[in-house]
């Protein structure tokens, strides 16, 4: 973009008086209180430095000592005190959605403007971008990948921010690998990573020793005790674990309830002048409401004001945590490691440290995702232990031995070695060729202009072996498959037409490819709907005490035309919703039917976004409505869920348990298909709609399913009955055996024959066609 350069000069020298009214006139007076108050100030002129001498600086500091908000406003400040402000424009990744906005808000009050001025934030569905020349952006990480698919992505960006670093999410780690290739194409662009644990040597090396600035915290002694210590210090308020050791149900989140209830009453009790909140670390929100409910029968309670922390609250329940206890009451605020590093409760004096932590990991080899509770790593639980000093010198209470800490590894096993990748793998191609926007419409680049060389061209393991921990080859060659399946790449690994239509869509590619072909099938809708609510938290919640009534009014979804499916289940909820929220009862349904108003907002906002991405991409003709019957467009709705999902699939099989005296008979379902053509029972999720009696015991049926999670038992989620056809139709990889027999069940009159399918899946079709499919 080329400006004149009179009125560059112009805009450069509003700027810099604007800079100087800020940091002198009395109007600012608050702001500049507020920001000089905080450990980075004093660093200003080292960071400034740093950024101006270096293409690349590591910075690192604790949360809360202003590396969010004020690095990337000494950056932008410093350039409109040298004149050159309008030609400064900082990107700066989060990792959180709500992280981006609440920072862009404190900012542009920082610098005493509104939104959208020179401080702007974009997150998925969201956005108020800056207007001015000279600003920064706050944005998801998610984002600012979407736009590197463009070949313009960075166009005008003068630094990258990539913060909290530290978290080691996917995405984050995804980012680094391409802004590291970035930078030898990109002389101008100057990148900043900020990280709040102070080890940040992995990332220093990592940018080939690039300089490193640290922000010292104003941090106090934090005294440490653990397991071993606490009976002697604890006399009779020690409880040790009283509970045999679980087999585990579905909640059991193995943690020991009776020693940490009876530490938080013993320190609010012991240590009773103070007035310091005691923070407690556990697992996931089954445990949180676990120790509430414990904490609030004792008789100590009353003079404590329990509140939990956890991202999956509201925002509003989660402001509660920051709020100071009425006085003579002791704050207890139950977390999540989410109050490790990405929020900050400022009065926290005492840290309870179960050392226990909830993490997803999905087995690529066995297609399963696993939901364990473990044992944090030692990293953590030094940054959980930190946080007890922030104010004063504080206590920190760890829930496990010396030796269970040494036992521990250094550090957690980032995402991107935990989680699938084809959603990854397919936007590498996506950026390894980036499109062009000609008039509006996206167009790939040619292969050899200056563009496509730009972040190199080898392939998808080559790329992602670049990355800080690499993921496991075999992951990556198994997400390679599933998108060569899915006709997203091609055999050579090139992105087909479809695969670009599909990396636009920020789904992962399954989904994309069910609205693909909805939107080409004239059943968008339901589609839509499906696939929007993929991309968020479950919206149904089933709190602890209420589960059965609110598994009940979920099951009652799954009715009529959405029998046995959850995915349909919730499109009847989600048409019910919008209804309701058309006449101004959208907050009331939800309550009364267990679902998250948030998120059934996000899904909205998600379908509108889906419709325009496809109908940019020609694959939706606008304002058509489709006025396809209910009962078809749901039938072929299941198809398409096994046009997407296979080969997630299973058969019902009965089995019989012998329990005490008693033989009974129990339903699982088998899966089988899928690598290495592994098979193992499976049994439904308890939330699912397709309660078990609601089934035929008798007859052999399949679903489909979305998620096969391991807790105490493999469990399959997001459950379609399925039509068999279907599979046969719209599955891929699918081998027709050609000895169809007449089976072993007499047919009927003779014009039905049975089908098999990989020696494994069996059922009667009608005989013409079968005679189809064989041709
Ligand atoms: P870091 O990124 O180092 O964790 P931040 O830059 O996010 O720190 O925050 C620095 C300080 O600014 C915080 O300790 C807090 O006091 C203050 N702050 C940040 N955001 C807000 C906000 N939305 N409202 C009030 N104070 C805030
Ligand atoms: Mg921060």
């Amino acid at each position: 973009i080329s400006i004149p350069k009179e009125q560059l000069g112009t805009e450069n020298a509003i700027m810099r008086l604007e800079a100087r009214k800020r940091s002198l006139s009395p109007e600012f007076a608050e702001q500049r209180r507020a920001r000089q108050s905080l450990p980075a100030w004093r660093e200003r002129q080292n960071v400034v430095d740093a950024v101006s001498n270096h293409r690349v600086v590591v910075l690192t500091g604790e949360t809360g000592c202003g590396k969010t908000t004020q690095v990337p406003q000494y950056v932008l400040e410093e350039a409109e005190l040298q004149g050159s402000g309008a030609e400064v424009h900082i990107v700066v990744t989060q990792p959180r959605r709500i992280a981006a906005i609440s920072v862009a808000e404190r900012v542009a009050w920082e610098r005493g403007e509104a939104l959208g001025k020179s401080v702007g934030y974009a997150i998925r569905l969201e956005s108020s971008l800056p207007r001015a020349r000279g600003s920064i952006l706050y944005c998801t990480t998610g984002i600012l990948l979407h736009r590197l698919q463009r070949t313009d992505g960075l166009a005008g960006v003068s630094h990258v921010i990539i913060d909290e670093v530290h978290e080691r999410d996917v995405d984050t780690d995804f980012l680094l690998v391409v802004i590291r290739e970035l930078l030898n194409h990109s002389p101008s662009l100057r990148v900043v990573i900020m990280s709040a644990t102070l080890d940040a040597s992995v990332f220093t090396r990592y940018f080939g020793g690039c300089p490193l600035v640290n922000i010292p915290g104003r941090t106090y002694p934090v005294r440490v005790y653990n397991l071993d210590d606490l009976p002697e210090l604890m006399g009779r308020f020690f409880l040790p674990a009283s509970r045999p050791a679980h087999g585990g149900s579905l909640d059991e989140e193995d943690v020991d309830v009776d020693l940490i209830v009876s530490v938080i009453v013993w320190v609010s009790q012991i240590f009773a002048q103070g007035d310091g909140a005691i923070l407690c670390f556990l697992p996931g929100w089954d445990t949180i409401s676990i120790v509430r409910d414990r904490l609030l029968k004792v008789h100590a309670s009353r003079f404590m004001m329990v509140v939990p922390l956890h991202s999956q609250l509201p925002a509003g329940e989660q402001r509660a945590a920051f709020s100071r206890a009425p006085s003579g009451m002791r704050k207890v605020v139950l977390a999540t490691n989410i109050a490790e590093t990405s929020v900050t409760i400022d009065d926290v004096v005492y840290v309870v440290d179960s050392g226990k932590i909830k993490e997803k990991q999905y087995d690529v080899s066995r297609n399963l995702t696993t939901m364990r509770v473990q044992w944090t790593s030692q990293a953590s639980a030094r940054q959980r232990q930190g946080r007890a000093g922030r104010v004063q010198a504080g206590y920190c209470f760890q829930l496990y031995s010396e030796a269970t800490f040494l036992s521990m590894l250094n550090h957690q096993i980032p995402e991107m070695q935990r989680v699938p990748l084809e959603e990854i793998c397919l936007q590498i191609k996506a950026i390894l060729s980036p499109s062009t926007v000609v008039g509006g419409k996206a167009k790939t680049a040619e292969v050899d202009t200056p563009e496509e060389s730009k972040v190199g061209t080898n392939g998808i393991a080559t790329f992602l072996s670049k990355a800080i921990q690499p993921p496991t080859a075999f992951s990556v060659y198994a997400a390679i498959q599933v998108l060569q399946q899915l006709g997203a790449i091609d055999q050579f690994e090139n992105l087909t037409p479809l695969g670009r239509a599909l990396a636009r869509l920020t789904v992962h590619p399954r989904f994309g490819k069910m609205l693909v072909y909805g939107a080409l099938l004239g059943c968008l809708d339901p589609l839509l709907t499906i696939a929007a609510a993929a991309c968020f938290r479950d919206p149904f919640v089933s709190p602890l005490n209420r589960r059965e009534e609110a598994d009940h009014v979920r099951a009652s979804f799954g009715t009529g035309v959405s029998y046995g499916s959850d995915q349909l289940a919730f499109v009847n909820a989600f048409q019910q919703w919008k209804s309701a929220e058309s006449n101004y009862r959208g907050h009331t349904f939800c309550e009364e039917n267990f679902l998250v108003f948030t998120t059934m907002r996000l899904i909205a906002g998600m379908r509108t976004q889906f419709e325009r991405t496809l109908r940019e991409a020609g694959l939706c003709e606008p304002h058509v409505q489709s006025t396809m019957n209910p009962v078809v467009s749901a039938h072929l709705a299941r198809s398409l869920l096994a046009a997407g999902l296979y080969p997630n699939i299973v058969r019902s099989e009965h089995f019989r348990e012998s329990k005490g005296m008693k033989n009974a008979t129990k339903h699982a379902y088998r899966w089988r298909l899928g690598f290495r053509g592994q098979s193992g029972r499976v049994f439904l999720h308890p939330t699912s709609v397709l309660s078990e009696k609601n089934l035929n015991p008798s007859s052999n049926y399949y679903l489909v399913f979305q998620e096969k999670v391991q807790t105490s038992q493999v469990f399959i989620r997001g459950c379609t009955l399925l039509p068999p056809l279907a599979m046969v139709l719209l599955g891929w990889n699918i081998t027709v055996s050609k000895d169809i027999s007449t089976g072993t069940t007499p047919t009927p009159n003779g014009d039905w024959m049975l089908l098999r399918v990989e020696g494994w899946l069996s059922f009667f079709i009608d005989h013409r066609a079968g005679l189809l499919l064989l041709q």
